[in-house]
């Protein structure tokens, strides 16, 4: 098979952790015989220096022609003083909303090899944790319109958080399908009890249902969500919720396997084309000193040839390779334990590699 991919490395540790994902898709064509084509653009910060804009029309028109996206990382320090209008998070809006990718998949699965790195009770991990949050990604307070205004003196700042009914429902209809291939157990996490549109995205929601009576089905508002996932994560299979729940959940999620170096994602669209991330930003702190953790973007690899090019076998075999190079000891420094092997993100990716 022939895939066309746009490499969006970004800023911070994004290039080293993308490095090692193109080597890992390098040898998955070499071994299956399929050919990866990639266009690299630049994204973030890197484009703001260069042209001025977190994305040129250019790169946004390469990204639509090409058959999946793979990103590192956007952002920094540097460009913390940004415009709102040229932030380098403002390219992932952008991507996002032109390629339709309304609902992101976040999984997070506790490796049992690394249940030491999670900041959870042994008791409550010792059957590990496999959960999977489905996150509306195009609507909500991060599209809605935003203003900062002067009122009586001072400043106000308002942000519109709108959902219509055929946005709530399309991202619904990927939670249920996704609950019918895995567990069949959906909890729909919202806040009802306050704001006007959780009320319209649960009763969406039961309507669905209705629709999918095998699946298990449950409403719970987001702050009892925030303590559940803390309190007893096992009880959740598939949680779907909106775009800001979402981006907060899925972090803390990702804290209960220990590292959100270790976490992909896949953003998609109606369609098969995706946007594959790990979920974690760029790391400023330990960028450019080869320590970052390549596994969440070699998986997001793995997410890319199982949900956008139908290769399963493909990404079995890396999620098992990765599964062994854990095995085997190796850890990079943010998931380093006692007796580990200690290595650097280019002998990570090496490793991994050498499994496959
Ligand atoms: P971050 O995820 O970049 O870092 C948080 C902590 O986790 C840091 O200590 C970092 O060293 C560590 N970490 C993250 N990824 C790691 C990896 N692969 N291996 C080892 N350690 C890792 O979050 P932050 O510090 O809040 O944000 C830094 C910048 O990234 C900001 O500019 C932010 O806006 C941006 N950001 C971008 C994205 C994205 O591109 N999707 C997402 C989140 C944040």
């Amino acid at each position: 098979m022939n895939k066309k991919i746009t490499v969006l490395s970004g800023d911070g540790i994004g290039p080293e952790i993308m490095a090692q994902a193109i080597k890992v898709l390098d040898k998955i064509g070499e071994k299956y015989g399929h050919k990866f084509e990639y266009t690299y653009v630049d994204i973030g910060g890197c484009s703001i220096d260069k042209y001025g804009v977190p994305i040129t029309d250019e790169g946004m028109e390469k990204c639509k022609a090409s058959d999946s996206v793979l990103l590192g990382a956007v952002g920094g320090p540097k460009w913390d003083g940004c415009p709102a209008n040229i932030r380098p998070e403002k390219a992932l809006l952008a991507v996002r909303k032109e390629l339709e990718l309304f609902a992101n998949l976040r999984p997070t699965k506790l490796f049992l090899q690394l249940a030491d790195a999670s900041p959870l009770k042994k008791e409550i991990t010792q059957n590990g944790i496999d959960l999977l949050i489905v996150r509306e990604l195009t609507g909500g307070v991060y599209f809605g319109p935003k203003k900062t205004e002067e009122v009586n003196g001072e400043l106000v700042a308002t942000d519109v958080m709108p959902y219509s009914e055929h946005e709530i429902e399309r991202i619904g209809r990927v939670a249920f399908e996704t609950a019918m291939k895995r567990n069949k157990k959906l909890a729909s996490v919202d806040k009802a009890n306050v704001i006007e549109t959780s009320r319209l995205w649960r009763k969406v929601m039961h309507r669905l249902s209705e629709e999918y009576p095998e699946v298990q089905y449950s409403d719970v508002l987001v702050d009892n969500a925030a303590m559940q996932l803390i309190k007893n994560p096992t009880q959740f299979d598939v949680i779907v919720t909106e775009n800001m729940f979402g981006d907060i959940l899925s972090d803390e999620a990702s804290m209960l396997t220990g590292s959100i170096g270790m976490m992909p994602s896949a953003s998609l669209s109606s369609g098969t084309r995706g946007m594959y991330e790990p979920i974690h930003g760029s790391a400023p702190d330990i960028a450019g000193k080869d320590l970052a953790n390549p596994l969440g973007t070699i998986l997001s690899v793995a997410m890319m040839l199982r949900y956008s090019f139908d290769m399963a076998k493909e990404a079995d075999d890396i999620e098992a390779a990765v599964n062994d190079v854990l095995d085997e000891g190796y850890r990079t420094a943010d998931i380093m334990q006692e007796g580990a092997k200690r290595v650097s993100c280019t002998e990570m990716g090496a490793l991994v590699l050498g499994k496959l």
